[in-house]
């Protein structure tokens, strides 16, 4: 047997009956790591070591707590203790973290085992994997197109079965597009239901960490161990968390559902426009009720989202000076005060991208004395009229569907000359983190060229349960359908890329 083509709750059972062991899943998905990574480069620090150590600690347990001996990539803007992490920069060169995000204490609680640390786009920003200080990671369904971003490794590495679960953070997609560029299900959890303790900060007001996985079970099982109230985060609120996997199950009545005529206008790649809409007609067959609704707002959410997001990321990243952490730049003067200035500013220089250069020169911009009331308190007044829009549609639907991204995977370094390019493969995603909603994305075609396309699911604050009836129901039909809608090369767990 595969084990690395384990799904996590098939391979949980397998455990819990001991016909296979921790130490053999994890020495599967390393052998997957060894022969494929060095291509698709989703992983940048690999923690075999502890892992297989972790593996056998387990498989000597007599009791196995819930996620007992599952392999689990995690983003590299997630703290872990004694893990190398670094935001996919060079300003964090070395930065080892004292102590663990709450996920990843709850993660080590529930029995995961660590098996490295994913590639992203720099401080999550981008949308390709691109921006990354330690090179692109490459999509797994065809190596000259991105992964999507900013999570690219975390889903490269699902999709590739170079591990059975993963972790990612979606500030304004980088979940759900990524998850719908490599084929699997990838959910961004409500604003608040997750801890962000231990999360390295891009924009605070809009961060959640979440699920990447082979399917819809293994997000509902990972979100039940990742969510909940923590003390350390006073954003996350206390609500009890239900349990997801009690609402897997297939059936869509009753449901109502609002296709928001905004997010198939102009502009939207035709392919995606189709697939997305079989996908819907099949719900509505199903037994769902479809209607169109519209968000007017949907256009000002690109400006709205990166002045707030730009803002929010130049205060945040105020705090790589280079003197407590991570990389500092030499400097010469003789001048102690000069010498500390020069520092500063050689040390964010040298250490920080491109883009992360251009976010926080407009951010500040946007904050700063003069310009505030014409940007950044304007931006957030279109933030409360956009979410106006979902508050209004959610007092008739339950859900709302929409296509993930404009456009299919795009080649490695088509976008990457032009910034507002980049930044409109985001167009669909950005609404979700502006409102603070949760939405899941998963697969439901496959583009001309082979890579695959996805369709997202909006539900209320804290109605992930809607979004994981919905996405399991859609998941079981269109794996039956699968030979007509994409010629049998859907996204079995058995595949082989
Ligand atoms: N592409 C978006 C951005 O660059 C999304 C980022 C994210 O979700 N981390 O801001």
């Amino acid at each position: 047997m595969k084990l690395y083509t384990l799904t996590c709750h098939q391979a949980i059972e397998l455990i819990k009956k001991g016909e296979i062991k921790a130490e053999e899943l994890v020495l599967s998905v390393i052998s997957m790591i060894e022969e494929k990574d060095g291509k698709i480069n989703a992983y940048i620090t690999r923690t075999f070591d502890s892992a297989l150590e972790e593996a056998k600690r387990i498989d000597g347990l007599s009791e196995k707590p819930s996620l007992a001996g599952i392999p689990i990539a995690i983003k590299d803007n997630i703290c872990t203790k004694g893990i190398l992490t670094t935001c996919g920069s060079k300003i964090l060169t070395g930065f080892i973290p004292p102590y663990d995000a709450t996920v990843i204490s709850k993660l080590k609680d529930a029995g995961a085992i660590i098996i490295g640390k994913t590639n992203m786009d720099e401080f999550a920003m981008g949308s390709s994997c691109e921006t990354s200080a330690f090179g692109p990671t490459r999509n797994p369904h065809n190596l000259d197109y991105v992964p999507g971003g900013t999570s690219g490794g975390s889903a490269a590495a699902v999709a590739a079965n170079e591990t059975i679960l993963s972790l990612g953070s979606d500030t304004g997609g980088s979940i759900r597009q990524p998850a719908s560029f490599c084929g699997i299900v990838g959910l961004k959890p409500t604003y608040g239901r997750v801890s962000r303790y231990g999360l390295i900060a891009h924009a605070s007001s809009f961060d959640q960490i979440g699920p990447l996985t082979k399917d819809v079970t293994d997000a509902a099982l990972l979100m039940k161990i990742i969510s909940g109230y923590d003390p350390a985060d006073s954003t996350s609120i206390k609500i009890d968390v239900p349990d997801y996997l009690k609402f897997l199950e297939e059936d869509l009545k009753d449901i109502k559902i609002g296709i928001p005529k905004e997010y198939f206008a102009k502009g939207i790649n035709p392919e995606v426009k189709s697939v997305v809409l079989q996908a819907v007609d099949l719900i509505s067959k199903i037994g769902a009720q479809c209607e169109d609704v519209s968000m007017p707002h949907t256009e000002y959410a690109i400006p709205c989202y990166y002045i707030l997001v730009a803002s929010e990321a130049s205060s945040n990243l105020a705090r790589y000076d280079g003197v407590q952490y991570g990389y500092r730049a030499e400097v010469r003067s003789q001048k102690s005060e000069v010498r500390l200035l020069d520092m500063y500013r050689k040390t964010r220089s040298e250490g920080f991208g491109d883009e992360v250069k251009r976010r926080i020169m407009l951010g500040t911009y946007a904050l700063s004395a003069g310009y505030y009331d014409a940007y950044y308190l304007k931006a957030q007044k279109v933030r409360t009229l956009i979410k106006q829009d979902f508050d209004k549609a959610f007092e008739k639907y339950d859900a709302l569907i929409t296509p993930v991204s404009p456009f299919p995977a795009f080649k490695i370094g088509e976008k990457m000359d032009d910034p507002l390019q980049m930044y409109l493969a985001d167009i669909y995603t950005v609404t979700i983190n502006l409102t603070g909603v949760p939405a899941i994305s998963i697969s439901c075609g496959l583009s001309k060229e082979g890579i695959p396309i996805g369709l997202q699911i909006i539900c209320k604050p804290f109605d992930e349960q809607m979004l994981f009836k919905i996405a399991f129901t859609l998941e079981k039909y269109l794996d039956r359908v699968k030979k007509e809608l994409y010629n049998n090369k859907a996204l079995t767990l058995e595949r082989e890329i």
